[in-house]
C-alpha cells in the first residue's frame, strides 16, 4: 500500500489536525433496537494463538513474493486451509504486469460461508510480501518477511474462517486473499501500482455481479501496540463501518488499539473495492512518530515474526467476529 500521493500535502498538514479539531465520539450509551437484539449472540473466542500459527507459518514459506516457489507454495497452502473450512473456495489465476514491466503470475484466492445469503460481508487481506526492503537502510533490494504486511491479516482472517467452520454465522461471509498488491512503485508515482490482484478482481469477481454490504480490509494487523486510525477513504466512503467496528472494539476494551482519530489517506486494497462498489474500509497500523506515517519496520527486514504479537491479532480478530456474528441477514 502507499500513502495517496495526491493528497499527500494535505496529510502532512492536516493529518494530526484533523484529530485535534474533528469529532471524537464518546462510546455512545444508547444501543439501536437491532444491536440490543443481537446482544444475545453467543460471539466465538477468537484463539490468538492459532491465528499466530497462520502467520508463522506463512513467513517459513519465505518471502511471498509472485514469481517464486515460496509464493506457489503459500498459495496452495491458502486454498488448502480454506478448503478444511469450507468447501466454497475459488482460486483466481492470471498474470497481471507491474509498473516496472514484470509480468506477475497471481492467484486470488477466495472462500465463502452461506454463499446462499444475499445479505453478506467481504473481509480481505493481501497475502504476496514486497519484493524489496526499500525503507532499510540494508539489503534494501532483497525481499523482506512481511510478517506483518501481508501475513498479519491473512493470519487473522484464517482464524476467522476456521470460527464460521465451527459456528455459522447468520450472514453471509466471503473472505478474499489477495495477491499482487505489494509489487509496487515507491513514493507511488505510477499510478495505480498497488494492489494488482484486487484490480483484477474487481474486473473478474469470482461471482457474476457480486456484492457486498461492506468489505472491510486487514493491513498490518499484527504488531505489537499497533494504532489503528481512521484511515482517509474509509471515513468518506464507509463512515458507518469505521463507526460498527471502532465501537465493537471500544465495547472490547480494545480502545488502545482503535483510536478514534483521523489517519492518513492510503492507497490501499480496500480503494478499488471501494471504486468497485462495495463500501469499504481498511484497518491498517500507522504511526504518528514516523515520517510516512507506518509503523518503523514497513517495508523494511525488521517486517518479520519478532514484530507480531498475539495479542494485537486477538484485539483485531475477536472485533471482527463480534461485528460478523451480531450481523442480522
Ligand atoms: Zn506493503
Amino acid at each position: 500500500m502507499n500513502l495517496n500521493k495526491t493528497i499527500r500535502g494535505f496529510i502532512a498538514g492536516c493529518w494530526w489536525m484533523v484529530a485535534a479539531c474533528g469529532s471524537n465520539p464518546q462510546q455512545p450509551q444508547q444501543q439501536t433496537d437491532a444491536s440490543t437484539q443481537a446482544s444475545s449472540v453467543t460471539v466465538p473466542d477468537f484463539n490468538a494463538d492459532s491465528a499466530y500459527t497462520f502467520v508463522s507459518t506463512q513467513v517459513e514459506f519465505g518471502p511471498r513474493v509472485p514469481n517464486t516457489a515460496a509464493h506457489i507454495a503459500c498459495a496452495d497452502y491458502l486454498t488448502a486451509t480454506l478448503s478444511r473450512f469450507t468447501p466454497q473456495v475459488i482460486e483466481q489465476k492470471s498474470v497481471v504486469t507491474a509498473f516496472d514491466g514484470t509480468n506477475l503470475t497471481m492467484r486470488n484466492v477466495i472462500a465463502s460461508f452461506n454463499p446462499e445469503k444475499k445479505g453478506r460481508i467481504l473481509l480481505f487481506a493481501h497475502w504476496d510480501t514486497r519484493p524489496w526492503a526499500d525503507q532499510d537502510d540494508e539489503r534494501s533490494r532483497e525481499p523482506i518477511d512481511g510478517a506483518d504486511d501481508g501475513g498479519s491479516g491473512v493470519g487473522v482472517l484464517l482464524e476467522v474462517a476456521r470460527q464460521l467452520s465451527l459456528k455459522s454465522p447468520t450472514i453471509g461471509v466471503d473472505i478474499a486473499f489477495f495477491d499482487a498488491e505489494d509489487w509496487g512503485e515507491k513514493g507511488g508515482s505510477s499510478e495505480d501500482s498497488y494492489a494488482l490482484g484486487t484490480q483484477y478482481w474487481t474486473k473478474n469477481p469470482h461471482v457474476a455481479g457480486y456484492t457486498a454490504n461492506y468489505g472491510v480490509l486487514l493491513d498490518m494487523v499484527g504488531s505489537r501496540n499497533a494504532q489503528f486510525r481512521i484511515e482517509g477513504f474509509s471515513g468518506e466512503n464507509a463512515s458507518y463501518v469505521v463507526e460498527k467496528i471502532w465501537k465493537a472494539a471500544a465495547s472490547l476494551g480494545y480502545s488502545n488499539y482503535f483510536l478514534f482519530e483521523q489517519g492518513g489517506y492510503v492507497t490501499d486494497d480496500h480503494y478499488y473495492v471501494i471504486r468497485y462498489g462495495i463500501p469499504s474500509i481498511d484497518i491498517i497500523n500507522s504511526d504518528k512518530t514516523t515520517r510516512n506515517g507506518f509503523a518503523s519496520h514497513w517495508h523494511t527486514h525488521n517486517d518479520n515474526m519478532t514484530v507480531i504479537d498475539a495479542a494485537t491479532l486477538k484485539a483485531v480478530g475477536q472485533t471482527l467476529l463480534e461485528v460478523v456474528y451480531k450481523e442480522g441477514n
